[in-house]
């Protein structure tokens, strides 16, 4: 089988629509035609050499479509079925055992080694072989190989396009909130930087039932988004005297949980010490394998936690349906953060990610 894929040959530089070829797949794998495709943060940072990957390469890691083929000893997936694409997991450690796919064993070497764990590449062009299996998947292109593991059967009357980034950045958002922060109706929660991560955390908060929301961003557009989604009050840092004054001004006593879907030590330090006591600060934003960042401890110590999360702590199989099913109920509108685009235009695409003047672009595929 043959496709075309945005390939990146060298760190730094734009994508190229080449003409790849796929092998003939392992026996857990599937063959994905892609219907749409989203742009991440981790696919920016790694397009710009921020994650060592070998080259060439085939990024992206928010697809959703058909089942295509399917390798020998696939039973739980069929031709034609609708697939959201998520990251990989052993499903066999003891951490994927104890619902936590997220922190398999075998994490990096399913998600950001460029090949199968045999070495082998999904993907050649004539005698070179293209590195695929970023996060399971390299979904930048109109077919992707994935895996039983990694590959969630979705209903096919919703919208398949657009349903990718269901497999990761609004998964890293709303998981972070049902499955690590898990505020009981009634609560208060903040969001520090309104991305898709940032914002799919408000959905989901207001989904749980918090009474106050709070969300913090620089972007007066997004402020507002975030209100129409479910921000009960919002602050802009440039027009605020201080942050956490504004929010006690707001709470009383702080807020229950926060959210830093930004990563940069001061907005880290200032979701802390926006805490009531006791209270959980999630630091989900990423910005490079060496952050470090420093915290009070006089403002841990008073009962306060601060822990890290990725992919939401979810189990994609769980997780994914059950947000399909908010979004059916009008609870988690994740379509309005989402804007189309050809995906011949996927350099265009990644530009207005970098800048944020796209929220959530998804690359879609003529499939009719
Ligand atoms: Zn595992
Ligand atoms: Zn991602």
């Amino acid at each position: 089988m043959r496709g075309n894929a945005a390939v990146l040959r060298e760190s730094g530089t734009e994508l190229t629509i080449e003409e790849v070829e796929f092998g003939e797949l392992a026996s857990d794998e599937v063959l994905v035609r892609i219907a749409g495709v989203g742009v991440c943060h981790t696919d920016l940072t790694a397009q710009s050499g921020g994650v060592p990957l070998p080259l060439p390469v085939v990024l992206g890691h928010e697809g959703a479509g058909v089942v295509h083929a399917v390798g020998s000893a696939v039973e739980t997936l069929s031709v034609g079925d609708h697939v959201v694409l998520s990251f990989d997991s052993c499903r066999e450690c003891a951490t994927c055992k104890a619902g936590h796919p997220a922190y398999c064993e075998l994490f990096a070497a399913l998600n950001y080694f460029g090949t199968r764990l045999d070495g082998t590449a999904t993907m050649s062009r004539g005698d070179e072989d293209v590195h695929g299996s970023w996060f399971g998947q390299s979904s930048f292109g109109a077919y992707a190989v994935a895996s039983v593991r990694n590959a969630v059967k979705v209903d096919d009357d919703v919208p398949l396009d657009i349903l990718g980034p269901l497999g990761c950045g609004l998964m890293t958002g709303a998981g972070t909130v049902f499955n690590v922060l898990r505020p009981a109706p009634g609560q208060s929660l903040g969001v520090f930087g309104l991305g898709a991560v940032g914002l799919s955390a408000v959905m989901a908060a207001k989904a749980a039932g918090c009474a106050t929301i709070v969300a913090v961003d620089l972007n007066p557009e997004r402020l507002k988004l975030a209100t129409e989604l479910g921000a009960t009050h919002v602050i802009d840092p440039s027009q605020t005297k201080d942050v956490n004054w504004a929010i006690t001004e707001i709470t009383g006593t702080g807020l229950d949980f926060t959210v830093d879907a930004v990563g940069l030590g001061s907005v880290v330090r200032q979701a802390v010490e926006a805490l009531r006591s006791p209270g959980v600060c999630a630091t989900l934003g990423l910005q490079g394998l060496e952050n470090e960042m420093t915290i009070d401890q006089g403002h841990l110590l008073i009962g306060r936690t601060l822990t890290g999360v990725i992919e939401g702590d979810a189990d994609p199989h769980e997780l994914i349906p059950k947000l399909i099913e908010l979004w059916r109920e009008g609870d988690f509108p994740f379509d309005r953060l989402v804007e189309r685009r050809p995906f011949d235009e996927i350099n265009e695409a990644i530009s207005s990610a970098r800048s944020g003047q796209v929220i959530k672009p998804v690359l879609v595929f003529d499939t009719a």
